[in-house]
């Protein structure tokens, strides 16, 4: 537990003990962290919107609960959650111009959770539009920049998210990982990014984008207050039939039991190709501790791998095209031009609502649609699937770089294939990842490092990942 004098810098063991201890009340740490959210959003662009009203009524509710004898770890703690997380009267944009109006008339199955729990909710990220993209750049607001040098980007889709906690704006942050949006940005900003196995948590109030890979995920400072958060968050909801309805695990029990017995398996073709020299050497030696620090490590093989990035972007551009056609000027945004007919009205309202990366998948998923594209990356991801989990039949817990490169600078334009090759594969598979940070590069940007478990082994990347913090002091 750090026992740090500033609370911007406490964990979230440390400012539950002293909330519950009346050092402080909930309604002073949000105050704080609302100061530094305002203070820094000129500087890093984290927040689309910062809700300061109903973040103080929240914590006023916070210290009654706590007063009352409420010891939920979560009750008076200061968060915020990625706009495309609907949010009850609070403005959802998903970082586009379809959405720039869009109030919610109820919350994400998660939002209510947190509410139960007393958690205060300090506002709404900035993001990739509608989640597409991994660098931040494709918000109708702007990039949010990496707190580590705002020359940079903060990696994406959810880079407000990860940009809020290392920017002490938040002390954690919901984000969204259909391919990687979660595990990258944290890598790129130095914090720790979960994507539990698809189901573990509700999407009921995601905004959609690709639905068969899309998950909640959970960006914080370290691996424990990660899991933390978890345990909150998974939760049967019977309104989201994808959602499983038995999760009774505990994250944060036994988190520091028998970490070294797991085994840990590093597949050759997951450091190959572009992957730059720095990353890669940070990898390997991180891979190197983990060995000195006694966990088995051995050599597997995912042959399959070279087939990911082309399964993610037919997958992801079918659904995106499937699921964005709800956006037609009537149902959500509203139409403002004059029209003489309604395919007039939903081409010039699309038109002028979506950006260049939308548009683009919008298009390339019709087109995949009408051939054979999606069954055959379905057939893919069936394969990618197999040959995952033949490595865990040798190993407990898959190691690799999060992502090939560190965070690129602004306006400076990227691959997100290239970005992404690393993330999708865990998507693809249904399982779960963890990004750490490892190290630094020359630049002293953050290098990521990514564990990838069997479904519902979240406890397995927990252990690791905090043993490898708690050893490397980090
Ligand atoms: N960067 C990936 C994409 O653009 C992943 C996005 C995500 O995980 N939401 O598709």
């Amino acid at each position: 537990m750090q026992n740090t004098s500033s609370p911007l810098l406490w964990d979230i063991q440390t400012a539950h003990k002293a909330l519950k201890q009346k050092i402080i009340s909930s309604k002073e740490l949000t105050s704080i962290f609302l100061k530094q959210a305002k203070s820094v959003q000129k500087d890093y662009n984290a927040y689309i919107t910062i809700c300061e009203d109903h973040a103080m009524s929240a914590a006023k509710k916070a210290d009654e609960m706590i007063s009352k004898g409420n010891i939920n770890i979560l009750c008076g703690i200061p968060y915020a959650a990625k706009d495309n997380i609907c949010t009850k009267g609070i403005l959802t944009t998903c970082a586009s111009k379809a959405l720039e109006n869009f109030i919610p008339p109820q919350n994400a199955f998660v939002i209510d959770l947190l509410d139960d729990c007393g958690a205060v909710l300090l506002g709404k990220t900035n993001m990739d539009e509608f989640a597409m993209g991994s660098d931040g750049q494709s918000s109708v607001f702007g990039a949010a920049k990496n707190p580590v040098n705002a020359l940079y980007c903060a990696g994406g889709s959810s880079s407000g998210s990860a940009c809020a906690v290392a920017s002490h704006s938040a002390m954690f942050a919901l984000g969204s990982d259909t391919g990687g949006s979660v595990r990258q940005p944290a890598a790129f900003c130095g914090v720790c990014g979960m994507s539990p196995t698809y189901g573990a948590i509700s999407r009921n109030g995601l905004v959609s984008f690709c639905s068969s890979m899309d998950r909640i995920g959970v960006i914080t400072k370290n691996a424990y207050d990660n899991a933390v958060v978890l345990n909150e968050l998974c939760k049967h909801d019977p309104n989201d039939p994808t959602c499983i309805s038995s999760n009774t695990q505990n994250f944060t029990d036994g988190i520091t039991h028998n970490a070294c017995k797991l085994k840990i398996g590093v597949a050759p073709e997951l450091f190959d190709g572009d992957i730059q020299p720095q990353v890669k050497k940070a990898c390997l030696d991180a891979i190197n501790k983990l060995g000195c620090m006694g966990f088995e490590i051995i050599e597997i093989s995912f042959p399959s791998f070279e087939i990911c990035s082309a399964a993610y972007t037919a997958i992801s551009y079918c659904e995106a095209f499937s699921n964005l056609s709800r956006y037609d000027g009537i149902r959500y945004g509203s139409a403002q031009e004059s029209f003489d007919n309604i395919d007039k009205l939903y081409t010039q309202y699309r038109s002028r609502s979506f950006g260049n990366q939308v548009k683009k998948r919008i298009m390339l998923g019709a087109l995949c649609l009408n051939t054979s594209y999606y069954q055959k990356a379905l057939q893919a991801k069936r394969i990618i699937k197999q040959d995952i989990f033949k490595c865990f039949e040798k190993c407990d817990v898959i190691v690799c770089p999060t992502s090939p490169a560190t965070a690129h600078k602004l306006n400076s334009s990227n691959d997100s294939v290239f970005s992404d090759m690393l993330t999708v594969c865990a998507s693809l598979a249904d399982i779960c990842a963890v990004s750490i940070n490892c190290s630094h590069d020359s630049n002293n940007l953050p290098i990521g490092l990514q564990f990838m478990a069997k479904p519902f082994c979240e406890s397995q990347l927990y252990k690791l990942a905090h043993a490898y913090e708690v050893q490397n002091d980090k």
